[in-house]
């Protein structure tokens, strides 16, 4: 019987938990997360307003309720944490589906003035991840810019312009709603620096800016039309016509003049953030107009333009980050594999094993992560009959316990859940309501944890 850990509980983590035990009869699995929740960013990323992506934490419950599965949460592993050289003690086969967890920088002038902001540090905040902070993010903001477009920037887009009757049935934190709904934002900016038929966003998420209530959504035909594709798009793959036959339909579409205004840009690479006068607060965004290259780049055109905002959310995608005891490739954010066996300068570690944004890097919808877990476990269980079996006879939490590691194990995490959905209903909201920081997280794991385990959580345990 093979004991395989498996780090990370987002999408990749369940779907390789699931390939697992689809395909081996006997292997007993534990999918360990750094936090009390699991679900990854399908509960920390996906929009709260996204309800129909959000049920799909229904399947991957199935998964980790699956009687050779374990979810153990509040697990750091790594720095600060359980070294990984004591997880191939533990365990038979280790696969890491860690993610990507920083975001991509700009490094240009004023980057790190107040008021801008990482799109992921304003995604945590709404989506209640108990590392958040509340950076104030709409307080005082008129006008906001988004850098990027691609889904992340939509969706940030999107949430910003919503409004309460919207936001209200959904699971977002009281203190997220309370702000949103009191936002005086009137103005987003969603800037793209190369042309429409080369934006990341997909369609379906695109056509919904040009749905919201009370906003209008505005181009400028004469800046769409910088895309040689913009006239005829019949040449382009699928997605992109789309993205820019939607994007064709909205320009002649009449202003209403309501509340708020999406202006979608294009061919404006952003070279600095301006100060306001205090030095202090970002007041502003350069821009300097591209044009298309003809290989699909662009270049500066030494025409700069400069758009107003109180808030700026960057939005040009995530990164990995090294986990110490792994191998990192700096280039890509990613760890080096061979179908998805973890290389040790060049060399199959093994018993190592990545799937997920810490494999292929962060692209693709949660469904990529399926085929991606799938070639992962095939490479794990090809290679079963050669790993060599490290891991004692004695359960793994066994061994934790003894020293003073004490995991929320899914009972705790389902009194998490019930602690929502109280919360929720007290507050007449419709929904159950997450809670937004480690105290609250823990106490209500500890309401569905065994006395004895309770006893010996120690500072192992991440919060
Ligand atoms: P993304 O799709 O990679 O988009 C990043 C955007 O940032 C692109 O427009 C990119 O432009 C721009 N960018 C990068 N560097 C830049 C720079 N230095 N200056 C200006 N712009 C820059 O990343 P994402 O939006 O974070 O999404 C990550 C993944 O999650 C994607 O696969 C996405 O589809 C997925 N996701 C899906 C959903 C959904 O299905 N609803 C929701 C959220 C996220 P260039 O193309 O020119 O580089």
């Amino acid at each position: 019987m093979l004991r395989v850990a498996v780090i990370g509980s987002g999408p990749s983590g369940v779907y390789t938990a699931q390939n697992l035990v689809q395909l081996d009869p006997e292997v007993r699995v534990d999918v360990i997360d750094r936090l009390p929740c699991p679900y990854g960013l399908v509960r920390y990323g996906v929009a709260p307003d996204h309800e129909k992506i959000k049920s799909l934490q229904n399947n991957l419950r199935t998964v980790l309720e699956h009687d050779r599965v374990r979810f153990l949460g509040g697990v750091e592993i790594g720095a600060g944490g359980i070294a990984v050289e004591r997880l191939r003690e533990l365990y038979d086969a280790v696969v890491y589906c860690v993610g990507a967890a920083a975001d991509r920088r700009l490094s240009i002038p004023g980057e790190d003035l107040r008021g801008s902001w990482s799109a992921t540090e304003f995604v945590s905040w709404y989506s209640a991840h108990p590392d958040a902070v509340d950076g104030g993010f709409v307080r005082d903001a008129r006008s906001a810019v988004v850098i990027g477009v691609g889904n992340v920037a939509v969706d940030v887009t999107r949430i910003l312009a919503r409004g309460a009757a919207e936001l209200r049935p959904t699971d977002m934190p009281e203190a997220a709603l309370t702000a949103l709904t009191a936002s005086r934002v009137t103005d987003i900016h969603m800037v793209g620096r190369r042309g429409p038929s080369q934006a990341r966003f997909t369609t379906k998420e695109l056509r919904e800016l040009g749905g919201l209530p009370d906003t209008d959504i505005l181009l400028d035909a004469a800046e769409l039309s910088l895309d040689p594709a913009y006239g005829d798009p019949s040449g382009l793959p699928a997605v992109q016509r789309r993205n820019v036959e939607a994007l064709r339909a909205w320009v002649d579409r009449p202003a209403s003049g309501t509340a708020r205004r999406i202006h979608a840009r294009f061919f404006l690479r952003p070279v600095a953030f301006l100060p306001d006068p205090s030095g202090t607060r970002v007041a502003g965004v350069r821009f300097e107009r591209t044009r298309p290259d003809g290989t699909g780049g662009v270049t500066g055109t030494g025409v700069y333009e400069e758009v107003p905002a109180q808030l700026v959310l960057r939005s040009v995608g995530y990164r990995g980050v090294p986990l110490e005891g792994l191998p990192f490739d700096a280039h890509s954010g990613t760890v080096p594999h061979r179908a998805g066996r973890v290389l040790r300068e060049g060399v199959v570690a093994p018993g190592e094993y990545v799937a997920g944004w810490i494999k292929r890097g962060p692209t693709g919808v949660i469904g990529t992560n399926r085929p991606c877990a799938k070639e992962t476990v095939t490479s794990l269980l090809e290679d079963a009959a050669m790993i060599e079996r490290t891991s004692p006879l004695e359960d793994p939490l066994t061994r934790w316990r003894a020293e003073g590691i004490a995991p929320v194990e899914w009972t705790g995490w389902r009194a998490i859940e019930r602690a929502e959905a109280a919360l929720g209903a007290s507050l007449g909201r419709g929904s159950g309501v997450k809670l937004p920081d480690w105290p609250s997280l823990m106490s209500a794991a500890g309401e569905g944890t065994a006395p004895e385990a309770r006893d010996s959580r120690s500072t192992h345990t991440a919060g």
